[in-house]
């Protein structure tokens, strides 16, 4: 209606009565456009610089001939954090990117079992220094409808944090199994937990449970700000179960009529 938001409540009372109450959101819904356009052109234009930071201190540390090993320890600090920096704008564009849904993007047959091996492969590599066992338990040619990077980013996510939040010597066991409600992958760990107080905001952009401990993983807080927003792309769910102390399961459900399987 002439370019305006509006939103709609309407109550009922007893059998003939409706009361309607209308809002205009349109300022609301323009300034909420400014921030994420904000935040898309900003990560957009950091890009550049801090790839040519990284190719020079990456230059700088390969001919290190002459520097004195506190000047190369600097060197190795200041390219841990450019690449920190580069992930926490990978992950502000990747977020703006899903939050515009851009509607160009068709979704596809994705082969999930395919995608998690590498994913698990990935996970071994992460795992292995922690002495961590990471398992993966597949129904073969379960496929989803849906958009392939995306999903691929949102599963990775929440097998890092899994490895991440779990302490040395713990199991990662990473399902992708189908029942009568839909496809179901689940990430579960006997690590740290999660205390009940930051269940309902844990999705939010940079929410972080615990901010001494998970700056020392070098996290972007992103991380499940991104799983929701994939997950809400595939009307899909996600379900947290954790607790403090004996570790966690995320779960994403995917509703049966996106399911396909590969004969
Ligand atoms: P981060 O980059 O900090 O990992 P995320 O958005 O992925 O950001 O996660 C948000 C917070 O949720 C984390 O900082 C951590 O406190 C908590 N968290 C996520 N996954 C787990 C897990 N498997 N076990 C314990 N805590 C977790």
């Amino acid at each position: 209606h002439s370019g305006r938001q509006l939103q709609f409540e309407i109550t009922q009372f007893g059998d003939n009565d409706r009361l309607m109450i209308v809002y205009d959101i349109t300022r609301l819904h323009n300034l909420e456009q400014m921030r994420k356009d904000f935040v898309a052109n900003v990560s957009h234009e950091l890009r550049t610089p801090l790839t040519v930071l990284s190719g020079y201190l990456e230059t700088l540390q390969d001919q290190h001939e002459g520097i004195e090993p506190r000047w190369l320890r600097a060197l190795g600090q200041m390219a841990q954090q450019a690449t920190r920096m580069n992930n926490l704008v990978n992950d502000l564009l990747l977020l703006s990117r899903l939050e515009n849904q851009p509607e160009d993007r068709e979704p596809h047959i994705v082969h999930v079992p395919r995608m998690l091996k590498q994913i698990h492969q990935d996970a071994v590599a992460l795992a292995t220094p922690k002495q961590q066992t990471v398992t993966l338990e597949c129904e073969p040619g379960l496929c989803v409808l849906g958009m392939e990077a995306d999903l691929r980013s949102a599963f990775s996510n929440l097998v890092t944090n899994a490895v991440k939040y779990t302490p040395n010597g713990g199991v990662v066991a990473v399902r992708w199994l189908a029942d009568g409600q839909g496809a179901h992958f689940s990430v579960t760990d006997n690590g740290l937990g999660i205390d009940e107080v930051h269940l309902p905001r844990l999705t939010e952009r940079f929410y972080r449970a615990d901010a001494a401990r998970s700056s020392a993983t070098g996290g972007t807080g992103l991380g499940l700000a991104i799983v929701k927003h994939v997950l809400m792309q595939h009307k899909a769910t996600l379900d947290i179960q954790s607790e403090l102390g004996r570790g966690s399961r995320f779960t994403c459900s995917f509703m049966p009529t996106l399911i396909e399987r590969e004969t």
